[in-house]
């Protein structure tokens, strides 16, 4: 059955050049002042009581998990003897899926709160060793499902209708069956498990354990250990001697392992080459959009449409050297903000306020459940000692959605609230439509409801701003999440679609190979007014994503689908947002693609993407008003 049955945290948007959200963000740099759990206000706690009174009932569904595994035993071997047979089995599975849900995402959730204390470290790491072996006990299914033919499944589906709901589940496995090998074959390849895994591993060792930053001094002679976070505090901050400081001791330590990195990414990208030729896919793309269903022209369209687009971003390039007026300016140039100094702080109170007054163009039952959520113990508002740190948004089948934020008042954490809502009301509206196996949403869309949010958000914002000073801070804000999230996911992908189809064509990979390539994509993007610095040029090597092959491109293809869909929902289309609600009750059931489209988004045409950029053109054009007018 499908892998698991609750969703992982989500990352925030992906925040790009640097990937720093995949990496622990070590901003605070002490814990002065953060308050104990306890003496938080209730009501600004997540209520994870609502899944489980207390631990003795946790305690009852562990047991009733761990008896309920032995019910498979009489399944194995036997899911083609009768439709009953196939049935019993997979319901038998859903219904462990949804206690297995229930139990872990409890235990974490509560581990959250306050990662100190062990009574919860306990329960994790029972519950996870429990889901361990619930997988393991059903792995048999889909493996002997796929011995049997369509044609046997559709006579038990016509026997028993209670099989019809797994219908798409059926199809979708059986679709990619031609490239399932024999069953000694996938022995061999199952074997070989930890050796794909091996280039991952070693880079998230070089990445996480051996590799260091290095140290600056800062203007008061003080000596920092660099951290990402800190890295990311100085390329933000206006003195730019310390950017360029910092940017070099950041490259310099990167170059000690470019042999090692390049040699690692490399083998990543054998690896791929190796699963694609065993599986019998015509290239490395083909096999990754085929898990989903993916057309590939979805890839190309995406990447054609922005190449004959790049020029509002060199639009964005040359109005940054302009503002800060530099006679070249540089890669490390890049995060600091155009907009002098202007902090307008939000009090959780209104940011509730504010973010319901701008999503009211979502309607009245949207808004109704919206704030139900925020009343009803689904969010768990500030930070306190042990806290998980970032924003996500978690749940079961079962449970309502929950949301942690560490919420401080910012923009940026308005604008986090209404994202991890948006995912808290997919989830909330998927579990009541969809049935079990089907609650899930694919990376594919599930980005499109946060992101639509935001961009809402950002419309309401932008028409009641108070001054110029605070209207320049939301252009900025929105320029660069299009850039980070759009435009950079967009170079990534032809990046990584270069390599692989370079080493697929027989060309050899090399330091050299890497820099050239990731350089020359990475200057046409930005254009001539960015000079890329001398050891600006080893990310492609170097980013987390690029070792799940294919990945990335999401972020952007998702992206322009809630930005059209947002457009439409503005107008006052209620075609649209009648549409859009259809969409935010869909979970897993159809393909991805099939389900924007029914949402109104075309993903495998230009019309999104294009959208995107026109609205990213828009936007530069009226920061350079704005700038000129001041
Ligand atoms: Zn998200």
């Amino acid at each position: 059955m499908k892998k698991s049955s609750f969703c992982k945290p989500r990352l925030m948007l992906l925040v790009v050049m640097f990937w720093l959200l995949a990496c622990p963000l070590i901003l605070a740099a002490g814990t002065d002042g953060i308050p104990q759990r306890e003496d938080i206000e209730d009501k600004y706690k997540w209520q994870v009581e609502d899944m489980y009174e207390d631990i003795s009932v946790w305690e009852a569904d562990f047991k009733l998990l761990e008896s309920g595994l032995v019910g498979y035993e009489k399944y194995e071997g036997h899911l083609g003897d009768s439709p009953e047979m196939l049935l019993n089995c997979l319901k038998l599975s859903d219904s462990l899926g949804v206690i297995d849900g229930n139990l872990y995402v409890y235990a974490y959730l509560k581990l959250d709160e306050d990662n100190r204390r062990s009574e919860y470290q306990e329960l994790g790491g029972r519950i996870s060793a429990l889901d361990a072996r619930f997988e393991e006990a059903g792995a048999f299914i889909e493996p002997e499902l796929l011995t049997l033919d369509l044609g046997k499944i559709e006579s038990f589906m016509k026997e028993k209708p209670e099989l019809e709901v797994y219908r798409f589940y059926f199809e979708n496995m059986m679709r990619q069956k031609e490239h399932i090998l024999s069953s000694e074959e996938e022995g061999i390849i199952a074997q070989a498990a930890p050796l794909i895994q091996t280039p991952l591993k070693v880079f998230n060792m070089i990445d996480n354990a051996d590799h260091k930053l290095g140290t600056v001094v800062d203007s008061s002679g003080k000596k920092i250990e660099l951290t990402y976070g800190r890295y990311l505090r100085i390329l933000k901050g206006t003195d730019r001697e310390m950017r360029r400081i910092a940017n070099d001791t950041v490259q310099q330590s990167w170059l000690r392992y470019i042999n090692t990195l390049a040699a690692t990414f490399g083998s990543s990208l054998e690896k791929d080459l190796f699963l694609t030729k065993v599986r019998e896919y015509n290239s490395t793309l083909e096999r990754t959009l085929d898990d989903d269903n993916i057309p590939q022209e979805v890839y190309n369209n995406l990447i054609e449409t922005v190449n004959a687009n790049l020029a509002p971003l060199h639009k964005w390039i040359s109005l940054r050297k302009k503002v800060l007026g530099y006679d070249t300016l540089f890669t490390y140039d890049l995060s600091v903000s155009l907009v002098p100094e202007f902090e307008k702080k939000y009090s959780y109170q209104e940011t509730k306020k504010m973010v319901l007054k701008g999503l009211k163009p979502l309607g009245k039952q949207y808004l109704k459940d919206f704030e139900m959520g925020l009343n009803s113990g689904w969010v768990d508002v500030f930070e306190n000692e042990g806290k998980g740190s970032g924003a996500y948004q978690w749940g079961t089948y079962t449970s309502h959605p929950y949301v942690l934020m560490n919420f401080d008042s910012t923009l940026s954490s308005l604008f986090t609230l209404a994202h991890e809502m948006g995912h808290a009301l997919n989830s909330y509206y998927s579990n009541q439509k969809e049935p079990y196996l089907y609650h899930n949403h694919s990376t594919f869309t599930a980005e499109v409801a946060s992101t639509c949010n935001e961009a809402i958000l950002m419309k309401y914002l932008l028409t009641n701003a108070e001054s110029k000073e605070e209207k320049l801070v939301l252009l900025e804000h929105y320029i660069r999440q299009i850039d980070g999230t759009f435009f950079t996911q967009v170079m990534f992908s032809e990046f990584e679609q270069a390599v692989h189809e370079h080493l697929q064509n027989g060309g050899a990979t090399s330091v050299d190979y890497f820099r050239k390539t990731y350089r020359d994509i990475f200057q046409k993007y930005h254009g001539p007014d960015l000079t890329v610095g001398i050891n600006n040029d080893m990310s492609g090597m170097k980013i987390y994503h690029f070792y799940r092959t294919f990945y990335v491109y999401q972020y952007a293809t998702s992206y322009a689908a809630a930005q059209m869909l947002s457009q439409k929902i503005l107008e006052g289309d209620k075609k649209a947002l009648e549409a859009y609600m259809t969409f935010l009750a869909t979970g897993s059931s159809k393909y991805p693609v099939d389900i924007l489209k029914d949402a109104g988004v075309d993903v495998t045409g230009p019309e999104p993407v294009e959208r995107t950029i026109r609205l990213f053109g828009e936007l530069v054009d009226e920061m350079e008003r704005f700038l000129e007018a001041k």
